[in-house]
């Protein structure tokens, strides 16, 4: 076992030298010759029961070196035996549910809100037939019953930054399997399979591509569960393109250096943004308050590069003097993105429940980029106090870009 970056560098790599290549191979073959067709059989049949390889792919939907690559570079950094890559984060936890509720026979789901929105819809809508009650942390256990084929959290949670023990949750979960949504915090920060995490899932979209050009998810478990998720991939074709895979694979290298330059610049915006006239509250687990449990330096390496705010005046007009912060949803990427939760990523959550669970429809989410942490806080500054003295490029309607002034 190697250290962090040695394992981000080099994890599904093995076999490069071998092969006389240095960088990744892409395979973007969508089916695969099998002039044996009984073998080629064999290796359907074995691929379609959940083996993470066979004799051969057979057809891109099956199977795709280029991603098992990436899925085996993942499972190294969150010391699993295996990962499942999928095409979004929300195929990734429709996958977890299907296979431990729906496959499982157990149609009833506890989860801890805050969660992520689109989860958070996925749970309450029904759309998979299976039941979900709200539980706080540490009444998980009260809401479990004989149905319960799934305990689901986040933590850090999307959007406010709550943090939960794991290993506490994992206890009171009893016999039922704990996903972990381990986004936030990325390998580099929390290993939630090593606190007895029966799943753990990345939206991959975010720090794993930390580019913001690539859409997939991710889950690391043990082989057995990692074969019902690939039967699943299989059979609901759920798959990430081989070129996603790719990418991401390539992401996992500057993954922990990413990771700890953005959160260094979190640390020091938090910290400002406390201090600052045009801010409400300030949540991180870098600041006061903000870790009652101690997780952070226990559970978690660090307190990692997402903070919430509140802000005296309309959030709405303080985003739209922001000039070189993107107002966009998603988070994790090279640039500093800043988006009104409430308005977008947990739009689909009942109000009166996004509040009860602590998101106030005022918060704003701020994911830190690898921008000089100065003109970032200058940024913010600027359209905390009020000024604008920057021309922020806006598209049209029409889909062009023009210039106009937002002060
Ligand atoms: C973005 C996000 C998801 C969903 O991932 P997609 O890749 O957008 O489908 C799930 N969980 C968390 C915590 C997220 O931030």
């Amino acid at each position: 076992m190697t250290r962090l970056r040695t394992t981000a560098v080099h994890g599904g790599r093995e076999d490069l030298a071998d092969l006389g290549v240095h960088a990744l191979p892409l395979d973007l073959s969508t089916t695969y010759p099998v002039p044996d067709q009984a073998a080629g059989g064999r290796a359907l049949q074995d691929l379609a029961e959940g083996a993470a390889r066979a004799e051969s792919p057979v057809y891109a939907r099956l199977h795709n070196p280029t991603v098992a690559r990436f899925e085996q570079a993942l499972a190294a950094l969150e010391g699993t035996a295996a990962a499942v890559a999928f095409g979004s984060g929300m195929a990734a936890v429709t996958a977890v549910v299907q296979a431990a509720c729906v496959l499982a026979g157990k149609p009833h789901v506890v989860a801890v809100r805050p969660l992520y929105g689109g989860t958070d819809h996925l749970l309450s809508s029904g759309l998979l037939g299976v039941r979900t009650t709200y539980a706080t942390a540490d009444r998980v256990a009260d809401a479990i019953t004989p149905d319960t084929g799934l305990v689901v959290v986040e933590t850090p949670a999307n959007p406010n930054l709550d943090l939960l023990d794991v290993a506490a949750v994992v206890a009171r979960a009893g016999t039922v399997p704990v996903v972990v949504d381990n986004t936030f915090a990325t390998p580099v920060l929390q290993n939630p399979a090593a606190l007895g995490a029966a799943y753990v899932l990345h939206s991959a979209t975010k720090y794993l591509g930390g580019h913001g050009d690539v859409l997939g998810g991710v889950v690391a478990c043990a082989e057995e569960r990692a074969a019902e998720l690939r039967r699943i991939r299989i059979v609901t074709g759920a798959v990430l393109h081989p070129l996603g895979g790719y990418l991401l694979h390539r992401g996992l290298a500057t993954l922990p250096l990413r990771v700890e330059a953005a959160q260094r610049t979190a640390v020091e915006l938090a910290r400002r943004l406390a201090g600052h006239p045009g801010v409400g509250l300030v949540r991180h687990p870098s600041l006061p308050g903000g870790d009652p449990a101690g997780l952070v330096g226990t559970q978690m390496g660090g307190p990692g590069a997402v903070l919430a705010f509140t802000t005296r005046e309309d959030p709405a007009a303080v985003v739209a003097r922001l000039g070189l912060i993107t107002p966009a949803v998603s988070l994790g990427s090279v640039d500093t993105l800043v988006e009104h939760p409430a308005a977008l990523t947990h739009r689909l959550v009942p109000g009166a429940e996004r509040e009860a669970s602590g998101v106030p429809g005022d918060l704003l989410r701020l994911s830190a980029g690898l921008e000089d942490v100065e003109d970032l806080w200058a940024d913010l500054d600027r359209a905390l106090s009020g000024a604008c003295e920057r021309h922020y490029i806006k598209p049209s309607s029409s889909g062009e870009r023009a210039l106009v002034q937002t002060g």
